[in-house]
């Protein structure tokens, strides 16, 4: 066995989630029905950053594991992990229900689990009525029989209920047999034990040579889990959290609503859930413009056929009023209202005259060009950004996506022109993840010009709305000084 290898852990602790499970969890900071889509975003977030050797899920998947039903949210969350290749540990909680299930549905069991070289204990602490958890015999009796086939080997337990410290509460938090659990680790080679349960969680704290750390309810705001690195006995944590910080101020000036032909699960009412419980400081719903005009038959064809507009606002088949009607009754300082437009082969906006009054913000894309540029593609490209750039649009949505859209190779010669474009006419260039991978090279240019960046996340799907770790990430890695508010768009 080799312990110089480090071990890179993610660990994810009280979800609660409740969906089809015959329950109303009583707890609202609990955001129970946010459960899956925190865990997705945690995974998102973890696989950005680098995938860890495992993830340890803490127990309490679900809020009440009892209540019939609750077996599909927990095969709900199985589903979550399926695509993210990293494998799971899982250890039981008591909102769970049966452990054997859960460890069913999870493909685990209880014990040991190598992993690079560490031996990793996980145990399932039986509960008595009062939700009092006490480590059995057995259970003890497992760490000291690792440590003695595999001597001096680190490990590294898992429990659902904290161990160390003691939480001084009139609920049981800690294992009821607590000091003796902390004696047969600190005996054992015990580096690190990792518990969940107390949502606040707890710092890594020292006793006895055993490190003891309680991951905090990725369902609680802000949203935390943890990074654990391990190289040998060394012990390095890293928090995150999913809510954003406070400064500088977020706001998402892209986001599609329940309007939109492509949406998956994004609304209007969704997505400012989530802006506000996720900590952005303001959100502008940008529909596509042609959609709220033409059907989704037609909604391809508005740039060759700018016509289609008029004829369905005549016939009364158009939906732009009723988006604008729907969204005025959400609108707010937080909540601003706009729209994403293009540019028709005539060089106009995808928006009849009577309705460009009384947005907050347009954002222009470049979703395709018309067929009078398909032999030149560079020059359309840049003709009719102009376009969209002289008839008023503040942000210029995913530069250059319309290249990898089409599996041409971006023109990397016109990222300067561009930039200059975009900072003669004082708009904004938009950083865009959003089936995109935004090119640091022209956002570097867009700062050298003075080009303001705005924040979209273009978001389709409710779980895209208010996360802009990457965004961040990316501004930081061009080595942005000061604050970030500086060189940022606001609406
Ligand atoms: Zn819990
Ligand atoms: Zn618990
Ligand atoms: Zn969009």
């Amino acid at each position: 066995m080799t312990q110089c290898d480090t071990l890179e852990l993610a660990i994810i602790a009280d979800v609660h989630y409740v969906c089809k499970a015959e329950h109303i969890c009583p707890i609202p900071e609990r955001n129970a029905h946010l459960g899956r889509e925190l865990l997705r975003r945690a995974l998102r977030r973890i696989q950005l950053s680098g995938a860890p050797d495992a993830l340890v899920l803490m127990g309490d998947l679900v809020d009440d594991g009892r209540a019939p039903g609750a077996e599909h949210d927990l095969a709900a969350l199985k589903e979550e992990l399926e695509n993210v290749g990293v494998p799971t540990i899982v250890v039981p909680g008591n909102h769970d229900g049966a452990p054997e299930r859960l460890l069913r549905i999870f493909g685990d069991r209880p014990g040991v689990h190598e992993v690079k070289g560490y031996l990793l204990i996980t145990f399932a602490d039986r509960y008595d009525s009062d939700d009092r958890a006490e480590r059995s015999q057995e259970g003890l009796a497992l760490v000291r029989d690792v440590a003695s086939s595999h001597p001096g080997a680190p490990l590294i337990v898992f429990q659902h209920n904290p161990v160390y410290p003691p939480i001084e509460s009139s609920y049981p938090y800690n294992l009821t047999n607590a000091s003796e659990v902390m004696k047969v680790y600190s005996e054992n080679g015990v580096v690190l034990s990792v518990s969940g349960h107390l949502h606040s969680g707890h710092k890594l704290i020292c006793a006895d040579d055993v490190g003891y750390i309680i991951c905090p309810a990725l369902c609680e705001d802000p949203f935390r889990f943890l990074r654990i690195k391990v190289r040998g006995g060394e012990i390095s944590v890293q928090e995150e959290a999913l809510k954003m910080p406070k400064e500088p101020p977020l706001v998402d000036v892209h986001v599609h609503t329940q309007y939109a032909y492509c949406a998956t699960t994004v609304t209007a009412q969704g997505a400012i859930e989530r802006a506000r419980k996720l900590g952005l400081s303001g959100i502008v719903l940008t529909e596509h413009a042609g959609h709220l005009y033409v059907s989704p038959k037609d909604s391809g064809r508005i740039i060759e056929k700018p016509q289609l507009l008029r004829r369905y606002r005549s016939e009364g088949r158009d939906r732009m009023r009723a988006y604008r009607k729907e969204m005025e009754a959400l609108r707010s300082s937080f909540v601003r209202l706009g729209l994403e437009v293009e540019c028709d082969r005539n060089g106009e906006l995808s928006l009849l005259e009577e309705d460009r009054e009384g947005w907050d913000l347009l954002v222009g894309a470049v979703h395709m060009l018309p067929e009078a540029y398909s032999e030149n593609v560079e020059r359309g490209f840049m003709m009719v950004t102009e376009k969209l750039l002289q008839r008023g649009v503040k942000v210029l949505a995913h530069p250059f996506r319309l290249f990898r859209r089409h599996g041409m190779e971006t023109p990397r010669h016109l990222f300067r022109p561009m930039a200059k474009l975009l900072a003669a006419y004082g708009v904004a260039a938009e950083l865009n993840f959003h089936t995109n991978e935004p090119d640091p090279e022209f956002f570097r240019l867009c700062l050298e010009e003075g080009v303001p960046i705005a924040l979209g996340s273009d978001a389709h799907a409710l779980y895209e709305v208010g996360e802009f770790a990457p965004h961040i990430e990316f501004l930081r890695k061009l080595a942005v000084e000061g604050n970030l508010k500086n060189i940022l768009f606001y609406p």
